[in-house]
């Protein structure tokens, strides 16, 4: 121990499983500091802004070898002590290097260093002559047309950002409008933007609704988790809005976390109309700046609303009233990789540090979220009965054993497809494989179009003909001739979203096929293009993965086609029938939304599977009881608590060796109550040229495994093999690929 100093912990912005000590700069009043602020340091050769973790007054490291921290950055905290305790909860969890979790807490700009000002932000609005003019006098030019109703549907300013979602090609179309006196332009800050278009009420609430919305509001200021399960169309989203108000009304703000594929402007639209307030908006959608001035919004107080794709969990507020996740079972909420953290559980931790209620909002559960509802740890609310006139979806299965289909499309399907075409009404297919074909095969020898890098088939793209890895982006011509017999019967194998787009334009080519994937909403704006068409019912047949199965309504859709089940049935991850479930709900909830019933059709090989008629039959609460009685009996999460330790390296070998090396660390350190399993190959061995390798570990208690963790993380990181690979922890893994 050295004598005594005023030693500052920074949090480094580098992949390092520690932080930092520093000596305060020279000109400096010690007093002035706090945590929380900005420091700019020395690191090596090059200048890194870390964050103030704590002051201390001693170091490991003798104080004359300690270095000075160059620049104090910020007058006060950026982020307040809340938010730093949070952190400091959410870096011992997750056994993650700190710099990461801290920086994740920042905007990019504040990251580098920038003040935190918000610049000005471009944005456009109807002249007066514009908010008169009739939409009729624009017909012989379409898009300005298009413009000009989408000003008017939104009075009160659309910045860029709204703008792309409306079209890619705005920009000329708004030039044309501004020079006919229609349209103007104005610079001002985000902080003013408060709209100023007309309140909508919302409808009056039914009596369930009206019960999650007293019970919530009623819990002001005291830490309570809530599981609210409504089935889709139930009105999740209007009991939400509801209770929001009640906060603002009290001068607290409202965290809502939502899948990034559910923030749409719809629903900004819905929050603006509805509650009249600034809402601060983060998804990675935005510049920089915009995300910088959203984020001065929440921690200035002045967005009373703030909605947020999984990092928003780390924005700074300053009333903080209630925490809200929106489809709470969506893996989205899990980063997968780097800092991997699970936005939910932390929005629990942070609302019971706030002591304030919390809320997550499913039409399926998450197996967690339920088994934490049982043991009360959650108040469950349910929304049984959807709103308004709209019916449930009839489910019914088709057995496709021994049925003839070149195409994935059985003759029952295909025969209702054709009613829904002279019936005018909308058809939605889904299928989580997209591309042409998941891959080639030689009829001759048997070769199949494998990746050199990973150990999975590359998927055929015909379109663009190549041949991808959805795993490593590899990418390579399609070959004409077999690489290693030379023959010239190439076959495809399987189907993918393209083919099925294709054998749709050919069986009905009176109908307009739209396919909605990854593949064909590439450019910014275009996912909210197609889905302007489905809803101005110039499409027919919608085809598309799983980016069809959440947040959106399509009211004209009265059939649900899922073209292959089996995947989810037969897969080997643990958590893979409950994800079928939750993707076959949700899919079949986007159907018969409005006055039209709708009906969904489960195409299998496996219409007994025990799980699926459990589904069928009794619905997800039954389903999902079934599923939690087979993790129970198992041992299996969320009835034990699991970690992943990760490695990876070129070298086959390395992996391997170090895990196994881990192993017997975690041995020395752990009694009977810690299983370790491994170290085992990774599901899939090799990824983008990288050999990967896993040990789990595994405990009947949380906390049993979060006392191991905390010793081992330390020894491992000095073990000599951990030079040699790349290794990282899962805490709560999802996958386990
Ligand atoms: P969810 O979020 O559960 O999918 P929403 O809140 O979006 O459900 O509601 C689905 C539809 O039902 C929306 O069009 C909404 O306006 C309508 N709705 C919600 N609650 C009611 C109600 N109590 N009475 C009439 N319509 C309602
Ligand atoms: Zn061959
Ligand atoms: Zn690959």
């Amino acid at each position: 121990m050295s004598k005594k100093a005023t030693v500052l912990q920074v949090a480094v912005p580098a992949p390092v499983y520690r932080t930092f000590d520093y000596l305060p700069p020279g000109n400096c009043k010690i007093d002035s500091l706090v945590p929380g602020m900005r420091l700019r340091i020395p690191f090596g050769r090059s200048r890194l802004v870390g964050i103030l973790v704590s002051i201390e007054n001693n170091s490991r490291v003798e104080p004359a070898r300690l270095k000075k921290v160059i620049e104090v950055l910020d007058k006060e905290a950026l982020l307040p002590a809340d938010l730093l305790q949070l952190l400091h909860w959410v870096r011992h969890y997750y056994h993650c290097p700190p710099g990461e979790c801290y920086a994740a807490a920042l905007p990019v700009l504040l990251r580098k260093g920038e003040p935190a000002i918000a610049q000005g932000d471009k944005y456009w609005f109807l002249t007066p002559t514009g908010l008169e003019t009739d939409a009729e006098t624009l017909k012989r030019a379409p898009r300005q047309q298009a413009l000009l109703n989408f000003l008017k549907h939104h009075s009160d300013a659309v910045n860029r950002a709204l703008l792309d979602a409306h079209s890619p090609n705005w920009q000329n179309t708004m030039r044309e409008l501004i020079k006919k006196g229609l349209a103007q332009t104005e610079e001002r800050t985000r902080l003013t933007n408060i709209p100023a278009n007309k309140k909508i009420s919302g409808p009056e609430l039914n009596e369930a609704q009206q019960a999650a919305v007293s019970s919530i509001s009623s819990q002001h200021a005291h830490f309570q988790p809530y599981l609210l399960e409504g089935i889709t169309g139930s009105g999740k989203t209007e009991v939400y809005l509801n209770i929001i108000q009640s906060f603002i009304e009290r001068d607290e703000q409202a965290l809502v976390l939502v899948p990034e594929i559910g923030l749409t402007p719809q629903l900004l639209e819905r929050f603006h109309q509805r509650l009249q307030v600034p809402v601060a908006v983060l998804h990675s959608g935005l510049s920089d700046q915009e995300r910088l001035a959203a984020w001065l919004m929440a921690s200035t107080g002045q967005a009373p609303v703030v909605i947020g794709t999984r990092s928003a969990v780390f924005t700074p507020l300053k009333n903080p009233g209630i925490i809200i996740v929106d489809e709470e079972h969506d893996i989205s909420l899990k980063q997968l990789d780097g800092f991997r953290y699970h936005a939910r559980d932390v929005a629990v931790m942070r609302a019971r540090q706030l002591d304030i209620p919390v809320v997550l909002g499913t039409a399926t559960p998450s197996l967690e979220s339920l088994y934490n509802a049982r043991q009360n740890k959650y108040q469950h609310l349910t929304l049984p009965e959807r709103a308004g006139t709209a019916t449930h979806p009839e489910l019914k299965v088709v057995d496709l054993r021994r049925v003839p289909m070149p195409d994935r499309i059985s003759p029952t399907l295909a025969a209702e497809i054709e009613k829904r075409l002279t019936r005018r009404e909308q058809v939605l297919l889904f299928l989580n494989r997209r591309g042409f074909a998941p891959t080639l095969i030689c009829h001759d020898c048997g070769w199949t179009a494998d990746c050199e890098r990973c150990n999975t088939h590359m998927t055929l793209h015909k379109r663009k003909n190549k041949l991808r890895c959805h795993h490593c982006g590899a990418e390579r011509p399609v070959p004409i001739q077999c690489p290693s017999c030379q023959a010239e019967d190439l076959q495809t194998l399987g189907q993918g979203t393209e083919r099925i787009e294709n054998a749709l334009a050919e069986r009905f080519p009176q109908a307009r096929v739209l396919r909605i994937d990854r593949d064909s909403t590439r450019r910014k704006g275009s996912l909210q293009t197609m889905l302007d068409q489905v809803h101005a019912d110039e499409v027919d047949i919608l085809v598309g993965t799983q980016m069809l199965a959440k947040g959106h309504d399509f009211p004209n859709v009265t059939l649900v086609g899922i073209l292959d089940m089996d995947q989810g049935l037969m897969s080997a991850d643990f958590r893979a029938s409950e994800r079928m479930a939750q993707l076959l709900v949700q899919v079949a909830g986007r159907a018969g939304r409005a006055e039209k019933p709708g009906e969904v059709l489960i195409q299998t090989h496996y219409p007994d599977h025990p799980l699926l008629q459990t589904l069928l039959k009794h619905g997800y609460p039954a389903f999902a009881d079934a599923a939690l009685k087979e993790r129970q009996d198992t041992g299996l999460p969320p009835c034990s608590a699991m970690t992943l330790l990760r490695a990876e390296s070129v070298n086959e070998k390395e992996p391997m060796a170090f895990l196994s090396e881990a192993r017997r660390e975690a041995e020395t350190l752990t009694g009977k109550d810690v299983f370790i399993l491994g170290p085992v190959p990774a599901p899939m061995e090799k990824r983008a040229g990288r050999f990967r390798a896993q040990l789990l570990i595994q405990a009947e208690q949380r906390h049993q495994l979060q006392q191991l963790l905390a010793n081992w993380v330390n020894s491992i990181k000095s073990l000599k093999s951990a030079r040699k690979v790349r290794w990282s922890i899962d805490v709560d893994p999802m996958e386990m690929y």
